[in-house]
């Protein structure tokens, strides 16, 4: 008779997930994505990884049977994604499920972020309604702003659709201009924050956008700027930006992910015009479900079909072996 599959999975991870694994493939834990916690019954069983992330080539090279990688989330810049493709290794990420949720997301951490709306549910909350009256008048307002979207893939374009229902411009900077967009195409990054004063960043993380938001883009994006953070923190120089939150070179930031999460920046957290998030942008129990489904959808059909459901582009020409 032939054994089930073997599965690893580093760490605490999604409990449908889990379930749904553990009904099909024989389940591995270990306790976090590190080689020298690899066995030899791991290195010579595990034929699958379900992971959130967080898996680097030694790991790949420490599990020679090792076929394919399930990333849960539309993210995948902490797995070595090249290396696995250079190795005969299927890497699939869960795209298009989540994208309405982070879209929804990102709206209200702009809204928050410009119209205080946490501010002013904990002054109510507080009592200050009833001990000192109405709360004070925000600064900023979405009334005339004008919108950058540094990422326009399929998030991207979700966000812009809801900000042109808000009748706000919207421009946007990606390596290559989408075709049939209505919005303003920027070649490079600089020329869009020059542009715009709310800059909106849902590009991918890892190197090609490591630290891109500097102090030269906030700069340009100037004094009445809003900046929103859904992407990935490693896109952000965060000195960078708590100085140009603390000395006026912009206005205000909203932040959902961070450079070394769930560790913020004491700047961030104690400067009065951000808005802060645990990386929120997919966590609703809705989504996170769809995420979890296509995330083992495409182990199991991998296994079955010889064929994955969502590949990220580094792997698309990978083959199933034998
Ligand atoms: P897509 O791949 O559809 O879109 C990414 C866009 O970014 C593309 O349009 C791409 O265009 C552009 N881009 C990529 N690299 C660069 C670069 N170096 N310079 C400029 N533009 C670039 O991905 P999604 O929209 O589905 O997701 C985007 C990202 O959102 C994810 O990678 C993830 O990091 C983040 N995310 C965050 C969540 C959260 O909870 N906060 C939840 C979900 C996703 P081009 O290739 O032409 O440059």
């Amino acid at each position: 008779e032939q054994q089930p599959v073997a599965i690893l999975v580093p760490g605490h991870f999604n409990d449908h997930a889990v379930g749904r694994i553990d009904r099909t493939f024989r389940r591995i834990g270990i306790e976090r994505a590190d080689p020298s916690l690899v066995t030899d019954e791991m290195r010579e069983t595990v034929r699958g990884i379900a992971c959130f992330g967080g898996i680097n080539a030694a790991l790949m090279d420490a599990l020679p049977r090792l076929e394919i990688i399930a990333n849960f989330g539309v993210g995948y810049d902490s797995v070595d994604a090249r290396h696995a493709g250079q190795n005969g290794i299927m890497v699939t990420n869960t795209p298009d499920v989540l994208t309405e949720e982070v879209a929804d997301t990102t709206i209200g951490l702009l809204i928050n972020t410009v119209r205080e709306m946490y501010a002013a549910e904990k002054w109510l909350r507080d009592g200050g309604w009833v001990k000192t009256g109405h709360y004070p008048l925000s600064r900023l307002t979405l009334r005339g702003r004008s919108v950058g979207i540094f990422g326009m893939g399929r998030i991207g374009l979700a966000v812009a659709r809801r900000l042109e229902a808000f009748a706000l411009p919207v421009s946007y900077h990606n390596r290559r201009k989408v075709e049939g967009l209505p919005y303003g195409y920027h070649a490079t990054l600089k020329g869009l924050a020059e542009a715009v004063d709310t800059l909106i960043c849902i590009a991918p993380g890892g190197a090609a956008t490591e630290k891109a938001i500097n102090a030269e883009i906030l700069s340009a994006l100037g004094p009445n700027g809003v900046f929103v953070n859904i992407g990935r923190g490693s896109t952000v120089d965060e000195a960078a930006l708590a100085a140009a939150l603390a000395n006026g070179t912009i206005a205000a930031a909203g932040l959902d992910v961070f450079a070394d999460e769930p560790n913020v920046p004491r700047a961030l957290l104690e400067a009065p015009n951000t808005s802060l998030l645990p990386h929120v942008g997919s966590a609703s129990e809705h989504t996170r479900r769809a995420m979890a489904d296509l995330c083992v959808d495409n182990l199991i059909s991998w296994f079955s079909e010889r064929r994955p459901l969502t590949p990220v582009p580094e792997t698309v020409e990978v083959k199933p072996r034998g």
